[in-house]
């Protein structure tokens, strides 16, 4: 009878080491898909080893930023589980004692070399053209050797016997298969001289004690997977499955980074992207639903995800793509919901206008929204009029004779209208234009900037409806006696 398939389980393993990082999201997005789909768990586990730059803010923001994004884990440091603890530097004597087991075995030996040696002769073998990595001096040191040195107390690190000849294989699902020579490959450090573990060590000791099924990481650590194929090899243990995902590139093809790029989860929430466009971004990098659908909800992913569909090419991180997408999803839903969302971040300062005003407003400005955090800045001049320059009065092909002509016959024709409603006010406008023989377009134009401060702007009359006929009128009459100097 065949084995029943294992229950899937799947981690994200951010290292706290800065702001969330946006691939982070982008690797736990496809985990999280994978896991609900098949009904398996997915896990948060810190990977905070790296003492000096970990800190406890940094895993509070992923955390939170995960949270934000709706990328719910089964089990983690803040949640708990049967696997646990999930934050590394809780497990160190995990770590210690399974690098004692491999010592016994004689899977990985002692390293005295000092990092001053390790620095000297790297120099001297880069100088004579020789190979990079560690020349394996204490590999041949005799068990005697090592322990003299061990009782005297001498710093040391634990490192892997990687074999000297032969290949490291594995299959990566979306991948197929990858092969290095061994040869190629480091007798890595397993145990820092503060006894402190590697990456290396505490990820594959990690995975397997917490029965991870599939290991999802970006394709930056393709090379360190087979120095783990060996670790597993060294301790006995089946390998999970290993799918690296396509790194994130700008147009020029190089790698995200912080540098240059946003990358920090923060930022994009700061920005007021929506999570589920975000997620719905994120998701495209990688895979696609078909049918040159790019519009998708979590639940669709989760619904046809499958592995096969996963592009390795790795599309192009295009944040116009994400403000369009953006775009979509606030189109896409009801003013109420949108302003509901504005308010509860808050990406507005104006908490205590009154909320069928504000809803007025969302509505209007919600055709042109990309990011929720343009709110205040796209709706400013209703609440205050903006300075302006009066020559933006001026529509092109026209000059100042025309705007005061405009404004004096605007003005007379729009004080005469009593009811202030946007489609009272475009058939009066136009009807102006019209008996003028002006251009509609100029007309529009001067008016809009006469009103909205701006030349782009909310549609002209249902805005001029939502200002209301008094405040119309007071923002008319200055613009007229700005126009007064214009040429
Ligand atoms: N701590 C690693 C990271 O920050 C984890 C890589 C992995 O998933 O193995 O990306």
């Amino acid at each position: 009878m065949a084995a029943a398939p294992r229950r899937v389980r799947v981690r994200v393993a951010p290292s706290p080491t800065g702001p969330p990082h946006v691939g982070t999201a982008y690797v736990g997005l496809f985990d999280y898909v994978f896991a609900r789909q098949t009904g398996g768990d997915f896990v948060l586990r810190i990977e905070d080893t790296d003492r000096e730059r970990s800190t406890r803010q940094s895993e509070s923001d992923i955390i939170a930023a995960f949270r934000w994004l709706g990328l719910a884990w089964d089990e983690g440091p803040d949640v708990g589980g049967p696997f646990g603890p999930y934050r590394q530097s809780e497990r160190s004597h995990i770590y210690r004692q399974h690098a004692e087991a491999l010592l016994q075995s004689g899977a990985a030996y002692r390293c005295f070399c000092t990092p001053q040696e390790l620095a000297a002769r790297r120099q001297a073998r880069r100088s004579q053209g020789g190979q990079a990595g560690y020349d394996r001096l204490c590999r041949g040191l005799s068990e005697q050797e090592a322990r003299q040195r061990l009782e005297a107390g001498a710093p040391h690190v634990v490192r892997l016997r990687v074999p000297l000849e032969g290949e490291t294989a594995f299959d990566d699902l979306v991948r197929g298969a990858v092969s290095v020579h061994n040869a190629q490959i480091d007798d890595q450090v397993l145990l820092k001289s503060d006894g402190y573990p590697t990456y290396h060590l505490a990820n594959v000791v990690d995975d397997h004690l917490m029965e991870i099924t599939h290991v999802v990481r970006a394709e930056e650590w393709i090379s360190s997977t087979p120095k783990h194929i060996l670790l597993y090899k060294a301790f006995g243990w089946a390998p999970p499955v290993f799918i690296h995902m396509p790194l994130l590139r700008n147009k020029d093809r190089s790698k995200i980074s912080k540098r240059r790029d946003p990358t920090s989860l923060l930022w994009y929430r700061e920005q007021g992207y929506l999570p589920e466009a975000l997620l719905n971004f994120l998701a495209l990098m990688g895979w696609s639903l078909g049918e040159e659908r790019e519009v998708f909800s979590l639940e669709e992913m989760i619904e046809s995800f499958s592995w096969e569909r996963v592009k390795t090419g790795g599309p192009v991180f295009d944040l116009q793509k994400l403000d369009w997408l953006n775009g979509e999803y606030i189109r896409a839903m009801s003013a109420e919901e949108l302003l509901e969302r504005i308010i509860a971040e808050p990406y507005t300062r104006r908490l205590d206008e009154p909320a069928d005003g504000m809803l007025a407003i969302t509505a209007l400005v919600q055709e042109r929204m990309k990011r929720l955090a343009e709110f205040d800045e796209l709706t400013g001049f209703f609440f205050e009029r903006k300075p302006y320059d009066p020559a933006d009065l001026v529509p092109s092909k026209q000059d100042g004779d025309f705007v005061r002509q405009a404004l004096a016959a605007g003005r007379g024709v729009l004080e005469g209208l009593d009811a202030w409603s946007a489609e009272a006010l475009d058939a009066v406008v136009r009807g102006l234009a019209e008996t003028r023989g002006w251009k509609r377009g100029a007309l529009y134009m001067v008016l809009r900037v006469a009103v909205t401060c701006r030349r782009v702007s909310t549609p002209l009359f249902e805005t001029m409806e939502v200002l209301g006929k008094d405040e119309c009128m007071a923002r008319l009459a200055a613009a007229d006696a700005a126009a007064a100097d214009l040429p």
